[in-house]
């Protein structure tokens, strides 16, 4: 039995039941939060369905706010409206977690719930880049960690960073960085040699 005083309960399969249905008569009843994505959402949103396990049950949206979860920008749950800047955020959080990963517009569009043409222009006119630019800036910033800081070849940087097609790992680093991963890890290699020596006059 749970106690009154606990803010959410396990989910039921009757609630079960309604999410997977998007049953509207249950709006009133409960709200739903996905612990994975961090949003809330009422029983008849039409959002991917979430894993079960990571389901937590709300009597209210003012319960799962105070448990830190943001409502969902689709079915705007209880009329709640998520401040544009607070989507990109999350996403823009989702794509630093999940960077190593396959990430497309509509894969970010169905985590973050919201339509991939929405989520394009908001995210463009508050990051002042696409998501696709974020993304690629974000895995190129951790291909250079990679390659100044580990032996792994480059493949296996590309693959580490989401980009597992190394020709084209190549090329997109090129097309930012003004190297290709090889220049760049010799160039800095260098650099750091001839520090070396210039310091250790023997
Ligand atoms: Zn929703």
């Amino acid at each position: 039995m749970i106690s009154e005083d606990q803010s959410f309960t396990k989910i039921s399969d009757e609630q079960w039941q309604a999410i997977t249905h998007n049953d509207s008569s249950y709006d009133t009843l409960f709200i739903y939060a996905v612990k994975s994505t961090g949003i809330f959402c009422r029983p008849s949103c039409k959002s991917r369905h979430p894993n079960k396990v990571n389901v937590l049950i709300f009597k209210n949206a003012e319960q799962a706010l105070t448990q830190g979860f943001r409502p969902c920008k689709r079915c705007k749950p209880e009329g709640l409206h998520l401040p544009d800047l607070d989507w990109v955020v999350q996403i823009a959080d989702y794509i630093d977690d999940h960077y190593s990963q396959p990430l497309t517009l509509e894969v970010l569009a169905d985590m973050c719930h919201g339509s991939p043409y929405h989520l394009q222009r908001t995210f463009k006119r508050i990051k002042n880049m696409t998501p696709v630019e974020y993304i690629q800036m974000v895995r190129i910033a951790h291909a250079k960690v990679q390659l100044n800081t580990s032996d792994k070849t480059i493949g296996e940087v590309g693959i580490l960073v989401g980009l597992p097609n190394t020709p084209y790992f190549i090329t997109l680093f090129k097309k930012k960085t003004g190297y290709t991963p090889l220049q760049y890890r010799k160039e800095y290699t260098y650099k750091s040699l001839v520090e070396v020596s210039d310091d250790g006059t023997k």
